[in-house]
């Protein structure tokens, strides 16, 4: 059985991953904001930073895998903080614990997002992956909630493609997962918002396979992408959506 850490263990498509990885038999180390075995707050350098040095003394002979899930959605008013937990919240984590990752030949999921194609500003996401503070916080000031998430998932998962090189030749496989709309506590806070609520429902409505995903759709593809099965897939996007991205863009793969 395998150590593996995560971040986001605490609620939605974390916690049936968690749970998905403890049924396994595997140890797991969760990183999230509370009630967690490492709390801390991933919005800021600091608590990134805590939360490597933790894991790393929990975990000194090595990662079999470690799961960047941590996320807050649309509907969240500060900005900053979106991009502040999706995109460097997982980076961060990843570039920290690579050397841990490297002693075991470990595997790397990103929790994207199947909104991650829709991103609207180049800008943004440039001045994300380029860790440019002075560019992103003009960025941020002419954009809203839907796309500065969306921005931070295109971003992650950029980041993740621009690595998957570096990070195979120490042995680590890194993909991502991009969900489509998935039923969790984010979600239903995006649901019950007066601005975006009947856009949600629409959205959910035309999901090819007819329903909304679940945390265990999720984190079965996570498990799959984790374990010896996925030995060869390497710098993959798995949008696990019901069909959305393929209905939406059917040319853009
Ligand atoms: P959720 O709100 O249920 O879970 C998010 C988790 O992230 C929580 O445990 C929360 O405490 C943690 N978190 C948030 N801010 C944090 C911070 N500052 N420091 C540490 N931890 C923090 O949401 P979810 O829907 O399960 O989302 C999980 C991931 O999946 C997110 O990255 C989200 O963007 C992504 N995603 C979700 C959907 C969906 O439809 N639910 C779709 C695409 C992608």
């Amino acid at each position: 059985m395998g150590t593996f850490a995560m971040t986001g263990g605490a609620s939605g498509i974390g916690a049936a991953i968690k749970q998905t990885l403890l049924d396994d038999g595997h140890q797991l180390i969760v990183v999230d904001i509370t009630g967690a075995d490492i709390d801390a707050d991933l919005s800021g350098p600091e608590g990134r930073q805590s939360a490597i040095t933790a894991v790393r003394a929990a975990a000194p002979e090595g990662l079999d895998g470690f799961i960047a899930c941590a996320g807050v959605g649309s509907h969240v008013p500060n900005l900053p903080l979106i991009a502040n937990v999706n995109y460097f919240g997982a980076v961060e984590l990843v570039e920290g614990l690579r050397d841990l990752l490297a002693l075991k030949n470990g595997a790397v999921v990103m929790i994207s997002s199947n909104s991650a194609p829709m991103a609207t500003s180049a800008e943004y996401v440039d001045a994300l992956l380029a860790n440019d503070e002075a560019a992103l916080s003009t960025a941020l000031e002419s954009m809203e909630g839907q796309t500065v998430y969306s921005g931070s998932k295109q971003a992650v998962t950029r980041w993740m493609r621009r690595n998957t090189a570096a990070y195979a030749a120490d042995g680590i496989r890194m993909n991502a997962v991009g969900p489509g709309y998935t039923e969790t506590p984010m979600t239903a806070a995006v649901a019950e918002d007066p601005n975006y609520g009947d856009a949600i429902r629409q959205f959910v409505a035309s999901i090819p396979m007819g329903r909304a995903g679940s945390p265990a759709d999720m984190a079965k593809a996570v498990r799959f992408l984790l374990s010896d099965d996925a030995n060869f897939i390497c710098g993959a996007m798995l949008f696990v959506d019901g069909g959305h991205d393929a209905m939406l863009r059917p040319d853009q793969f």
